[in-house]
């Protein structure tokens, strides 16, 4: 048996805990907020509730995984929701398309939208991402980041890599699968599941609409952070401790190996095992400074790019709005000018910015548990925008910015037909310095680093660190952000560390 230190109680640390306390490990989870689940969090207030991060849950095997591998069913500890539409999309020349929530019906919505030649094309699409998707789950997805060795495993046959097409950028695959132009902004948006810009994101990131609607998009009844909590439940329950207000100052190393955690009261907490569930950027910058093990990851990181972030306005609405999907996206004219802005190239170069005209998320779940009486809504609403990142970029702090912005987001909706501003009781904004500051993910990127880049997975930092002793989980590192892909992290750093 080993004693486990945890550090950050997100989903990945959570998930952590819970599969290394299920093997027979002494697990203790050091969280510095004052609750658990990190970007997977929730915020009440007058009888509305709201999640603060993910509003999607998608692979839902992966945590029947998790779950049935530390004690018992999800289905006993959560309920899961299969959403059907999926997403109500709005264009900017007002066409609808109620995306089905089942593989099967979307050609046909996609044909009734779009015209004969889209339903056949986002087949033909689909088809190639299955088989990116065969290729690339087991080596890729389920196993530690082994440099050269998985890259070899990747590119064992050659008709592999050409269905892979590491080459090709997403945008590069929707322009020569797609004609219609409004179908590759719906390829596109799946660049930014990964924070990514799909004009650089790879073309296999088209296994994320493969996995979504091949496995179905969920939502949790009660709120997605109710998962969280069943996660830390589990882990509690098979013995691990979970300690909030506890920040980790450092990660002790001793003899040339992972010994334990310092917390900011100077206190330690000795280990013999370390999981890092923070950003991967903080940790090799703050936790483990002056180790000269970590100056590869920390090359790797800084020459990645940072994912983007977003401005998330939370709004406590009066009324209810008939016919309204759980998910809406409202897409822009121009979406290309809404990655110039989040990520300052193009015609925005070097110069970030708050997106002028931006596609607009809602997501408004139908859930009694949600709203204080039958009369009201509680609309979570999430727009893509830069890094905090007062030295270069923009600075979310800046007085005025966030009431200012949030108000030119209603607008951008009342503009697209959603027009709420008569029905707001209140309207609590969370921009890139607040998540940075709620969850210590630096700039308050969604997902580390962004997917931008050829390299860019292998830029990602591998599960074990050059520590021995120290591993790492999360959105930050391999195999990459979102809930299902943290949930996998977790089981591949279980898998490294072993029974007890
Ligand atoms: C607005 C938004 C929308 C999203 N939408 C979706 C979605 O729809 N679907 C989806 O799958 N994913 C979505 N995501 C991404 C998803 O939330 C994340 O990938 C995932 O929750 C990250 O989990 P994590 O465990 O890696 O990190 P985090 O949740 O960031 O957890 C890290 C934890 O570590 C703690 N911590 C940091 N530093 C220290 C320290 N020094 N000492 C102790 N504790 C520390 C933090 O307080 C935090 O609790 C969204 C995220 C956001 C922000």
């Amino acid at each position: 048996m080993a004693r486990v230190a945890v550090v950050g109680a997100g989903l990945g640390g959570l998930a952590a805990a819970a599969r290394l306390a299920a093997a027979g490990h002494a697990v203790t989870v050091l969280e510095q907020a004052t609750a658990i689940g990190g970007k997977l969090g929730t915020y009440a207030r007058d009888g509305h509730v709201f999640d603060t991060g993910p509003s999607l849950v998608t692979m839902p095997q992966v945590y029947r995984d998790l779950f049935a591998a530390t004690g018992g069913p999800l289905e006993e500890a959560v309920e899961l929701v299969r959403l059907d539409p999926a997403v109500a999309y709005r264009f900017a020349d007002g066409t609808r398309i109620d995306l089905p929530g089942h593989a099967a019906a979307i050609p046909e919505a996609l044909t009734d939208a779009l015209g004969p030649r889209s339903g056949r094309e986002w087949t033909g699409l689909m088809q190639r991402a299955a088989a990116m998707w065969r290729i690339s789950e087991e080596p890729f997805l389920r196993r530690p980041l082994e440099g050269a060795a998985t890259l070899a495993r990747l590119a064992r046959n050659p008709a592999d890599v050409a269905t892979i097409a590491p080459w090709q950028s997403l945008r590069g695959l929707g322009t020569r699968q797609l004609s219609d132009p409004r179908l590759r902004v719906l390829l596109d948006r799946y660049a930014t599941y990964s924070g990514s810009d799909p004009r650089r994101a790879p073309a296999v990131l088209a296994t994320v609409p493969y996995a979504e609607q091949a496995f179905g998009s969920w939502y949790v009844r009660g709120g997605l952070h109710r998962l969280a909590l069943a996660v830390a439940d589990r882990a509690e329950s098979r013995g691990a401790t979970i300690r909030t207000r506890t920040p980790v100052r450092r990660v002790l190393v001793e003899g040339g190996r992972a010994a334990g955690v310092e917390l900011a009261d100077g206190s330690r907490v000795p280990a013999d095992v370390v999981v890092s569930g923070i950003d991967a950027t903080a940790l090799y910058a703050d936790l483990v400074p002056g180790d000269g093990r970590a100056r590869g990851p920390r090359r790797d990181l800084a020459r990645a790019t940072p994912s983007l972030s977003g401005v998330v306005l939370l709004l406590a609405l009066r009324g209810r709005t008939p016919g309204l999907a759980h998910h809406t996206v409202l897409f822009p004219e121009d979406y290309d000018a809404e990655f110039d802005a989040v990520f300052g190239s193009g015609r925005f170069r070097g110069a970030p910015r708050p997106v002028a005209d931006p596609t607009v998320y809602v997501s408004a779940p139908d859930d009694p548990a949600l709203r204080p009486d039958e009369d009201s809504e509680s609309w979570f609403v999430l727009v893509n925008a830069p890094r905090h990142d007062p030295g270069r970029g923009v600075d979310w702090d800046e007085p005025g910015l966030a009431g200012r912005y949030a108000a030119d987001v209603l607008e951008v909706l009342a503009r697209r037909g959603l027009d709420v501003r008569d029905r707001v009781r209140w309207c609590e904004v969370r921009t890139p310095a607040d998540l940075a500051r709620g969850t210590g993910s630096p700039g308050g990127s969604i997902y580390g680093s962004s997917s931008n880049g050829t390299r860019a997975a292998f830029l990602r930092p591998a599960n074990a660190s050059p520590v021995p002793g120290l591993f790492l989980v999360g959105g930050s590192a391999h195999p990459g952000g979102g809930l299902p892909l943290v949930t996998l992290s977790a089981e591949i750093v279980a898998g490294l560390v072993g029974p007890a």
